[in-house]
């Protein structure tokens, strides 16, 4: 049985003080046993969660990695870097990077083993234009994204990484996908795996991303390939954050 695990991506959003009564909040308030739980803050407040979650049941991780180790390449950091902050996981591909700083399936690919080279857990974004979707070409998409990360990994890396499918069109849109139409998607991805290793396969935590709220968290996550959520707008309000890890839970 996997576990279910709820992560909040605060894209780049807050300050020391909202973070602070936000992180407070969410320690405060989170009573779940059988779901685990993290935000991925923007990569200053990285020492803020350090102080501020050591010890309780919220993890913290990052929004990007470099897929170097170390050396000249101004702005960028390291997989060490978060260690060093006691990060567990970071994202790696998510959508608005592909889209805006163009990160490439093969540059993903690189930032998810630079992570887990460096102990820690990639959750590797993957998901498929409206107009991909329109064209009906979402699976071709997002095996694409996947099979770059498949043919970088051995298959022991393969059992430590965490994926989420992100549909772009329902990213911040107030659009969610139907249950039934992420769980397709979920099993498309879990099928892709197995192929290579089905251990690999049978452990893969697949997150659902886009639009999880409060109000549909639990149909989302009653399908038996969703194994939790990424979550972008939602995360930035304790109450509404802690109703969908309770609902995973
Ligand atoms: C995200 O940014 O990963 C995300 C899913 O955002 P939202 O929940 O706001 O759609």
């Amino acid at each position: 049985m996997r576990r279910k695990l709820v992560i909040g991506n605060w894209k780049m959003n807050g300050s020391l003080a909202a973070n602070s009564v936000l992180l407070r909040g969410i320690v405060a308030g989170n009573a779940a046993r059988n779901a685990d739980c993290a935000v991925c803050v923007p990569s200053p407040y990285l020492a803020q969660c350090q102080a501020e979650l050591a010890g309780s049941t919220v993890a913290w991780g990052a929004q990007d990695v470099s897929a170097y180790a170390a050396g000249a390449y101004t702005g960028e950091m390291a997989a060490s870097m978060l260690q060093d902050f006691g990060c567990r996981y970071v994202l790696c591909g998510h959508s608005e990077r592909r889209a805006y700083h163009h990160e490439s399936n093969e540059l993903v690919a690189q930032k998810t083993h630079a992570a887990l080279d460096a102990g820690l857990t990639p959750v590797v974004c993957v998901g498929e234009s409206l107009a991909e979707r329109e064209a009906g070409r979402t699976n071709v998409v997002v095996c694409a994204q996947l099979q770059a990360v498949l043919d970088v990994l051995e298959n022991p890396a393969l059992e430590k990484i965490v994926l989420a499918y992100e549909p772009v069109w329902a990213i911040g849109t107030g659009k969610t996908a139907t249950p039934a139409l992420a769980q397709e998607v979920h099993a498309a991805l879990r099928k892709q795996v197995a192929e290579r290793s089905p251990a690999a396969a049978a452990k893969l935590q697949i997150l659902y991303g886009g639009s999880m709220k409060p109000e549909n968290a639990r149909d989302l996550l009653a399908q038996p390939d969703i194994d939790g959520g990424l979550i972008g707008g939602a995360a930035l309000k304790a109450a509404d954050f802690l109703a969908i890890v309770h609902a995973a839970d």
